[in-house]
């Protein structure tokens, strides 16, 4: 079957050779728009099957997607607006990057590859550690020195060479297309085409329930923010929405580089020196799809939002107080719902749906000393 896919930014059609991942131009490369119909049954991948130019098989699924979206209803009355999160945190891997992988892994193997790889510290070695297990291929996950032992066990598990690697990490993304040419290993990176056309989704899913006024998204390479506009996109095109919502890109202010290029009405972004936030998992310094977000935003007229350290981990505590454990990374939307209703941004009664990209356990620096109370048996009193 025929896959079309052509730059982000000067539109030329994609190299021949499969393993070509970027333009010559050097931004990404992306399936063209599609026009669908919904079907009504099955799993989200049979529902919105016809958005995709390619066949997708469900038989290596381990469930990813078809996640809820679930009201906040404690924030939701604080803020005088409707909050929504959809929650990223059930997927098999526990965030949304299961939702690429599983289409990245799958071209893999009907390419013929055995072999495949990624480049990551946190939720997408994971994720494409446990899919190399499930579709039985050697997996190679490169990770950066100083990776924590946390990380690196709940990656090891399922079985990948796991590479530590000293040195600059940006440089590691383009380092790994190049190797993966010569020793024909297929690495599934942030924003492979394939991953994008996964995360759309997340957007398909939401719009079967309501069309949000805005739709706030952690922001670090860019392509979870790629693929939910492009399904809206595509949703439009195929008469099946009639109205956009407005799409705002959320990062972590200790390492924000598309907000500062966004601020300052740049066309490109520029690396950040020394990333400083505890939101590790959105934390790419020299963002691969930074300058396509920054396209994006400028066609769309989407909004794009920095929130500092100490409001993302309030809202982790917030949306605890609504049944939900999320990791920092997956808190910043709604950090920036509060800040975007004081600034006027989101007004009186919107529809927000926040994604709330991982799970809480991936990272737990929760400090639970101050809920602990020493006790013996024998003394054990509760207050
Ligand atoms: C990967 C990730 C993001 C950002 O996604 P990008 O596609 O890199 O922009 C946000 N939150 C969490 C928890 C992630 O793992
Ligand atoms: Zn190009």
């Amino acid at each position: 079957m025929k896959t079309l896919q052509r730059c982000t930014k000067c539109l030329k059609d994609k190299p021949e050779k499969d393993m070509e991942q970027r333009c010559q131009c050097g931004e990404p490369l992306e399936f063209e728009y599609q026009r669908g119909e919904v079907r009504k049954r099955g799993s989200v991948w049979n529902r919105y099957r016809n958005f995709y130019s390619f066949d997708i098989s469900d038989s290596y699924s381990l469930g990813e997607g078809d996640t809820s979206l679930t009201r906040l209803n404690k924030l939701s009355s604080d803020l005088d607006i409707e909050l929504f999160a959809k929650n990223e945190t059930t997927n098999p891997t526990w965030s949304f990057k299961d939702r690429g992988t599983f289409l990245g892994v799958q071209h893999a193997v009907k390419n013929g590859y055995s072999k495949i790889g990624t480049v990551s510290t946190g939720n997408m070695a994971v994720s494409i550690a446990a899919y190399g297990a499930r579709f039985g291929l050697d997996t190679s996950i490169l990770v950066s020195k100083d990776i924590d032992e946390i990380k690196l066990s709940q990656v090891g598990i399922y079985g990948p060479k796991i590479y530590r690697v000293d040195g600059d990490y940006g440089k590691l993304y383009f380092r790994s297309l190049e190797i993966g040419k010569e020793k024909n290993i297929y690495f599934i990176n942030s924003d492979n085409p394939y991953r994008v056309e996964g995360y759309k989704t997340i957007g398909f899913e939401i719009a079967e329930e309501f069309i949000p006024d805005h739709v706030l998204i952690p922001t670090s390479s860019g392509g979870l923010f790629r693929g939910i506009v492009k399904s809206f996109l595509e949703l439009k095109k195929s008469g099946i929405i009639s109205k956009l919502p407005e799409f705002t890109s959320v990062q972590a202010q200790g390492c924000s580089p598309i907000y500062d290029a966004f601020k300052d009405r740049e066309n490109e972004i520029s690396p950040v020196k020394e990333k400083n936030t505890i939101a590790k998992a959105i934390s790419n310094p020299y963002p691969p799809s930074g300058n396509e977000v920054l396209r994006i935003l400028n066609d769309i007229d989407g909004e794009c939002i920095a929130v500092r350290d100490k409001e993302i981990m309030n809202s982790q505590k917030e949306l605890a107080t609504e049944g939900i454990f999320a990791q920092l990374a997956g808190c910043v939307g709604i950090a920036a719902a509060e800040k975007m209703e004081k600034e006027g941004l989101i007004k009186r009664g919107d529809k927000v749906v926040s994604i709330i990209t991982g799970s809480g356990l991936k990272t737990t620096n929760y400090d639970a000393n101050s809920n602990i109370t020493d006790v013996d048996i024998d003394d054990l009193e509760i207050i």
